[in-house]
C-alpha cells in the first residue's frame, strides 16, 4: 500500500490500495460495515472450515473473515491487487492467494488439496456480477466437493435463482440450481454499500448443494440439456420446445402437460421427465 492512498482511520476497510476500479472486472467494492458483518455473521465460519474466496478484491470481506477464522484461500484474477492483498493480509491472518481466473480453478483438485475436512470447501465472495451464472455453473460441476456457498449477486440474479415455477423469472438458473441445491436469498444490499455504486440492488445469497441420493438425476448431461431446450423457447409449449428430444407422450407420462410451457413446470417435473428420457 502506498502511503498516498492509505485509507483514513475510520474507513471501511475495502477502501485503499487501489484508486481506480476495474469495470470490466465486475470491481465493485464493499465498504459498509454493517453488511460485511452480516455476511462473515450468515458465513458463521467453524473451526477447520476450509473457506475459499472468489475475488477478494481490497479484501473487504477477507481481512474480517481471517481476522475470525485465521486462514482463507482466495481467486483473484487482477493482477494489480494481489501484492497489496498480501501485503494487507499479514496482519489478519494466512491468505493462501491463487492468482487467475476463478474459472479455471477445479474446486475438486483444490478442496484435495487444502485437504479439506470431508473434501469439501465453502465457497464465499461477491461475485463479479458479468460473470455470476459462469460461476454459479461452475461450481455446480464441483457441488460434490462443496459443502455451501455464501454469494454476493445482483438481487435480480438472487431472484431467479430461487423463484418458482409459475413465477415470470422462473427459468434455466433456477431450475439447474435449485436441482442440485438449496437456494435460499438471505438480505437486500443497497447500491450505496458499493463503491463505486452499482446502478441496481444487490442481495446475498447461500447455496447448499444436495447430497446425491437426494438430486435423483439419472444422467445430469441430459438434464442440462432438457432443461435448456425447454427454456430456449419458453413461449413455446412443451411439445413444440422439445421436438426431437421428447414426445408429447413422454411428456405427458411424467406427469407433465404437452400444452404447458416451461415455466410452468416444477423442478421435480423437469427431473421425472429427463429420467423418462434417460431410461428408454
Ligand atoms: N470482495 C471484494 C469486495 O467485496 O469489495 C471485491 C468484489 S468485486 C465485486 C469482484 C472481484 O472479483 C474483483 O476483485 C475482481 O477483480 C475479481 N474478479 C473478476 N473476475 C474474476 C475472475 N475471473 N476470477 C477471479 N476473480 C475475478
Amino acid at each position: 500500500m502506498s502511503a498516498g492512498h492509505r485509507p483514513p482511520a475510520n474507513a471501511g476497510p475495502s477502501q485503499g490500495f487501489q484508486p481506480g476500479a476495474k469495470k470490466h472486472l465486475g470491481q465493485n467494492f464493499l465498504h459498509a460495515r454493517d453488511v460485511i458483518e452480516k455476511i462473515v455473521q450468515a458465513i458463521a465460519p467453524k473451526p477447520g472450515d476450509a473457506l475459499v474466496e472468489i475475488g477478494p478484491g481490497q479484501g473487504a470481506l477477507t481481512f474480517p473473515l481471517l481476522d475470525r477464522h485465521a486462514a482463507l484461500t482466495a481467486i483473484e484474477f487482477d493482477r494489480d491487487l494481489h501484492a497489496p492483498l498480501q501485503a494487507a493480509a499479514r496482519a489478519h491472518g494466512q491468505l493462501r492467494l491463487i492468482e487467475g481466473d476463478v474459472l479455471a480453478v477445479d474446486f475438486s483438485a483444490l478442496a484435495a488439496e487444502l485437504h479439506a475436512p470431508g473434501g469439501r470447501i465453502r465457497l464465499v465472495g461477491n461475485l463479479p456480477y458479468n460473470l455470476s451464472s459462469p460461476i454459479l455453473f461452475h461450481a455446480l460441476d464441483h457441488a460434490r466437493a462443496i459443502v455451501d456457498m455464501h454469494f454476493m449477486l445482483q438481487k435480480e440474479v438472487v431472484d431467479r435463482m430461487a423463484a418458482a415455477h409459475g413465477s415470470k423469472v422462473y427459468g434455466r438458473l433456477s431450475v439447474m440450481l435449485q436441482a442440485f441445491a438449496t437456494v435460499t436469498p438471505l438480505f437486500t444490499v443497497p447500491p450505496g454499500a458499493f463503491r463505486p455504486a452499482p446502478k441496481v440492488d444487490s442481495a446475498v445469497v447461500r447455496l447448499v448443494p444436495r447430497p446425491s441420493a437426494q438430486i435423483g438425476i439419472a444422467d445430469p448431461a441430459l438434464f442440462a440439456q432438457l432443461v435448456r431446450a425447454a427454456f430456449g423457447q419458453r413461449r413455446k409449449t412443451l411439445r413444440n420446445a422439445l421436438k426431437g428430444l421428447a414426445e408429447a407422450a413422454e411428456i405427458e407420462s411424467a406427469g407433465i402437460s404437452a400444452n404447458a410451457r416451461a415455466e410452468q413446470v416444477a423442478v421435480t417435473g423437469f427431473v421425472q421427465l429427463a429420467n423418462r428420457l434417460a431410461a428408454r
